[in-house]
Parts: structure tokens; C-alpha cells; sequence
């Protein structure tokens, strides 16, 4: 984005030139999320004087007519409202048929140009895995598998985003996300041990414990799921704190209690000093 933004305006006169524009397909948790540090983004860039918040033009394009398809209307609604606040172009019910280097065109034969073009609409495994010795994949390329995430051939497992996992008692499969990686990753581990000591494959159960969405400084969105109180909606500060707080156990999960806690700790000393972009 930077080399894009200094090609665009460094040594022109900023009367003729154009913002730079940036659409992003997909409005789920991923384009949403880059929207709003986007724009948070062009902020640092007013402060370094390189631009005004209008000289970037952000567009977010979604197929379905609701952004956030994963949290309730409620959320939905005010994270609308709250990109609507930031000047970030919302086109809801638009499915893109094309994307050429001027930038992308809707079915109903919108053309949204666009400097910098972001696909943020859903993963695609690669087109070899479809030729994996007879295994079974799905339109996606993905690797279909059974509730034991064996796929067609008793030997091979598939299991994180690469794996169609059907999810028990829901339509449709187990979303891709890092809390199922993670669960399916445990399953995987207890039904490799059992295989090895001759016993049965674990049956591989998804629960979805919710999603978080954070734009940025200005808010954080999210439901939280658990079997005593149900689905739980949460913004602002909570919200903020509880994403903060799931952070900090992943990095607790990778690099321990220790060195998570001198990496927080350091992190707090470096902020005042760091930059927060870097321009070239
Ligand atoms: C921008 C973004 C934000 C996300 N935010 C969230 C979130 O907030 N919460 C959430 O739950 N999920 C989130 N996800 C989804 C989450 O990251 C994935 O669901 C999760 O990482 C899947 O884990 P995985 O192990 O299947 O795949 P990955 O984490 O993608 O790991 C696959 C690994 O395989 C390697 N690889 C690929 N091809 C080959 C090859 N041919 N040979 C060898 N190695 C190879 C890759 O380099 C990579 O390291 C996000 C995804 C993106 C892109």
C-alpha cells in the first residue's frame, strides 16, 4: 500500500491527483478486519503529513446482502455502521464476475476501479491436491474427509483449513478457522496414538467457541459460545479485552508463560519508541 501510495502522490501536485483506491472482496471477518486497520493505517500517514484520510478510497465488495456472516444482525449492523463513520464504500449484494488490472466488476455490471485490489472471499486449496492419487476432493480442492478425518484412502488424514470436514449437526462443513485446526489437530493426535496401539479412531466433534472481530483502535465485535450460558454478544472494551486475552494465549501456547511474559513486557517498553510504519 505504501509503495502504491508514495508512487501515487510524492512529487505531484496533490490538485490532480487521485485517491488512491483500494477494494476489498469479501466482507467476512478478514476484509472487514483490513479495512479498518487500513484506514487506521492512512491516519499514520496524515501524522507523518503525506495525506489526508480522503486521499485513500476504501471499497469492500460482498456477494451475500449482510456483512460478518458469522456473528448475529445486531453486531453486523453496528460494525456497518461504524465502517459506514470511517468512509469505508460498503457494496453489499454485489458478486464480483472479474477482476482485470483497472480493478473489479460486479455481476449487475458495476465497475469498481481500483489501485489495489484484495481477494478476501473464502480459501481455495491448490489444483494438484485434486490430482493426489485418486483421493477425494471437493469444488474447493479440498481434501474430503470422514468424521475420523481419514480421507478416501485408509492411510491419509487431512485435517485444518486443506480438509472438508462435514460439521455434526450443523449444514455444511467445519468452517476454516484456527480454533477448528486446533481441535481437529488434537483429535488427530489421540487417533494416531490408538492406531498405533491397535484401538479405534476418535471421532472428531467441532465446537465453536465464537468469533471476534477487531477493527482496529476503534472496536471490537464478537459472540462467545459456551454450554452454561449460551451465545454471548460482545463490543467495545470487553470485547477488546477478550481479543487482547486470546492473543496472549496463543503466544502463550507457542513460546510458554516466560517468554510471553518478557515479550509483553518488552513490548510495552518498545512502544513508545517504535515506528509505527515503516516508509520505505
Ligand atoms: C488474514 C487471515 C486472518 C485470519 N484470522 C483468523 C481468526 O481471527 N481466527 C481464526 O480462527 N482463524 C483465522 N484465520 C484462519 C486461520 O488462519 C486458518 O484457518 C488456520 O491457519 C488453518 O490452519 P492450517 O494449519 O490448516 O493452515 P495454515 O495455518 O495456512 O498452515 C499451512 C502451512 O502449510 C504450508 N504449506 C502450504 N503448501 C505447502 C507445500 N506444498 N509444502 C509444504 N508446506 C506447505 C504453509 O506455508 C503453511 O505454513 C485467518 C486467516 C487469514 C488468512
Amino acid at each position: 500500500m505504501f509503495e502504491s501510495y508514495l508512487k501515487q502522490y510524492i512529487g505531484k501536485d496533490p490538485a490532480q491527483v487521485k485517491p488512491l483506491s483500494i477494494a476489498i472482496v469479501g466482507a467476512g471477518a478478514t476484509g472487514v478486519e483490513l479495512a479498518a486497520q487500513l484506514h487506521e493505517v492512512t491516519g499514520v500517514l496524515a501524522m507523518y503529513g503525506l495525506n489526508e484520510p480522503s486521499d485513500v478510497k476504501l471499497t469492500i465488495i460482498e456477494a451475500a446482502t449482510r456483512l460478518l456472516p458469522a456473528l448475529p444482525d445486531r453486531l453486523a449492523m453496528a460494525t456497518q455502521q461504524q465502517l459506514a463513520k470511517l468512509g469505508v464504500d460498503l457494496k453489499l449484494g454485489r458478486r464480483v464476475t472479474e477482476v482485470n488490472r483497472e480493478g473489479i466488476l460486479t455481476h449487475d455490471g458495476e465497475f469498481i476501479a481500483a489501485d489495489i485490489k484484495v481477494w478476501a472471499a473464502g480459501i481455495k486449496a491448490p489444483d494438484w491436491v485434486k490430482n493426489l492419487d485418486g483421493l477425494e476432493t471437493n469444488p474447493l480442492n479440498q481434501l474430503i474427509v470422514d468424521a475420523t478425518l481419514k480421507t478416501s484412502d485408509d492411510d491419509i488424514f487431512a485435517m485444518g483449513d486443506c480438509a472438508a470436514c462435514a460439521w455434526t449437526g450443523r449444514v455444511g462443513n467445519v468452517p476454516p478457522r484456527a480454533q477448528a485446526a486446533h481441535q481437529q489437530a488434537e483429535a488427530l493426535y489421540k487417533s494416531l496414538c490408538n492406531r498405533l496401539n491397535g484401538k479405534a479412531l476418535v471421532p472428531f466433534t467441532y465446537y465453536d467457541y465464537g468469533s471476534l472481530v477487531s477493527l482496529g483502535k476503534y472496536t471490537t465485535v464478537g459472540n462467545l459460545m459456551g454450554s452454561l450460558m449460551g451465545t454471548v454478544s460482545i463490543g467495545g472494551f470487553i470485547a477488546k479485552l477478550v481479543y487482547l486475552s486470546l492473543y496472549k494465549m496463543h503466544q502463550i501456547a507457542i513460546h510458554g508463560y516466560f517468554r510471553t511474559a518478557m515479550l509483553t513486557l518488552s513490548n510495552a517498553f518498545r512502544r513508545s519508541v517504535y515506528i509505527k510504519i515503516k516508509l520505505h
